[in-house]
């Protein structure tokens, strides 16, 4: 059934600019479409206010209630959900080797990996989250039924089956065999996947762990793969001092050099963290217009360095926000959102006070709030290539409502704005749309 939401809501329209409406009407066919916003001004308002009322359509929302477009989070590892929280002490090798690796080895078992994965999906969806791309494991079975569940909780999500195959830096229990066995699952994943999502709702993503992971062959491979058939590709980019030193040791040159030597970097790639990045690896980037995920939780433990979000969204590159379950220990992006201003303030001032305050910091660093906006909502879905991330028409119905806390003085529409990312809780969120779907909802009383 169509609905018409009449509502108050907040949508980014570039890294620097946001717009607020009050009382809106948005107008949401059968297929999950915004087919036409109407707002206050307009002379047509009060007839299809009307119109939407006599055919029981209208949904209005009530006062103190906003509606935001649904996050999108740029990188997640489903299966490393029971592992949040733990061991962020360890450097990021360790890690990997002590915990990562043993936890995504037990996903053989669909029986470990359902009760987590439904799990996971509805806590992403309470958090606002309405489109999410997940590494799986190296276990097909278990990234099908991640598909399953996204389907039937209605989160859109882009999937990745692992591919790992270098024996110098995967354990021998959890490892693909032989680049054959990586490349032919990694196709027979993405076959089943456009068989059985024919709407696209579901994606399949072509998944490189990160360089160290994989062999020269698998990766070359991949990027053929990628490049014949057009398929989103992530993977992990310069993400820490070892790693991005790993791949100059092994290869002589960096990350992004390799990734595009490989075919691995298009318009359809999303390069996680990208901490370590140099100028040229930012020309090669925005050259193939790729994406990065920019992780700040995970940063903070992992990256040994603060992403220059400012710089990069100057000049123009796409970036996203990912929670990166569970190198960050939250699946909220808001959390995340928080973060990435707080990250550039920090990387803007400088750490160490007895430095003097002028050499202490890098200047111009601090992103603002409508920034980390931007970042959450239409910069990952311009890095997904997906029709969300904003209230316009023409674009998808994914949204979240969410009550705003109590108000004690007025304020403009952008410091409420702010408030309502900043003063968030998880418990405002109070419904979620994915394509016109109501697909969470906490508590009946968002609406009149
Ligand atoms: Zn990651």
């Amino acid at each position: 059934m169509p609905i018409t939401l009449k509502a108050s809501y907040f949508s980014a329209n570039s890294p620097n600019s946001s717009s607020f409406h009050e009382d809106s009407l948005i107008e949401i066919s059968d297929n999950g479409q915004i087919t036409n916003i109407i707002h206050q001004t307009a002379s047509e308002y009060s007839e299809r206010l009307s119109a939407a009322r006599q055919h029981d359509h209208l949904i209005t929302l009530a006062p103190g209630h906003f509606l935001l477009p649904g996050f999108i989070d740029l990188h997640n590892h489903a299966p490393q959900w029971p592992q949040a929280g733990i061991a962020l002490d360890r450097p990021l090798a360790d890690w990997l080797n002590h915990y990562t690796f043993p936890l995504e080895a037990r996903y053989a078992d669909l029986d470990f990996a359902t009760p987590v994965y439904q799990d996971l999906v509805t806590e992403m969806l309470a958090n606002g989250t309405t489109t999410a791309l997940y590494f799986g494991t190296i276990h097909n079975s278990a990234n099908l039924r991640l598909a399953e569940i996204c389907s039937q909780a209605g989160q859109r999500a882009f999937i990745g089956s692992v591919a790992m195959d270098n024996p110098d830096q995967t354990p021998d229990y959890y490892r693909d065999a032989s680049p054959e066995e990586a490349i032919n699952k990694t196709q027979t994943f993405v076959q089943a996947i456009q068989d059985t999502y024919r709407n696209g709702f579901i994606q399949p993503v072509i998944t490189p762990r990160f360089i160290p992971s994989c062999t020269t062959e698998t990766l070359q491979q991949l990027g053929q793969l990628a490049q014949s058939q057009h398929i989103t590709v992530q993977t992990h980019c310069s993400e820490s001092d070892w790693e991005h030193n790993y791949v100059r040791e092994r290869y002589g040159h960096t990350d992004s050099e390799m990734l595009q030597s490989f075919g691995l970097l298009n318009q359809h790639s999303v390069l996680a963290h990208a901490t370590q990045l140099t100028t040229t690896d930012q020309s090669i980037i925005k050259t193939e217009q790729a994406a990065i995920a920019h992780c700040p939780i995970s940063n903070a433990y992992f990256g040994n360095g603060i992403l220059p979000a400012h710089e990069l969204l100057n000049q123009g590159i796409k970036i996203g926000l990912g929670s990166d379950i569970a190198g960050g220990y939250t699946p909220s992006l808001y959390a995340n959102l928080q973060q990435a201003v707080t990250a550039s303030q920090i990387r803007q001032d400088g750490v160490d006070a007895t430095i003097a305050a002028d050499q202490r910091g890098v200047a111009n660093s601090r992103i603002s709030a409508k920034q980390a906006f931007y970042m959450a909502t239409v910069g990952g879905a311009t890095s997904l290539g997906i029709q969300a991330g904003a209230i316009e028409s023409g674009l998808l119905a994914d949204f979240q409502i969410v009550q705003a806390p109590p108000r004690f003085a007025s304020l403009t529409p952008d410091e409420q704005l702010e408030q309502l990312l900043f003063r968030h809780t998880r418990h405002q969120i109070k419904a979620v749309y994915v394509q016109g779907k109501l697909v969470h909802e906490k508590e009946h009383n968002w609406y009149e």
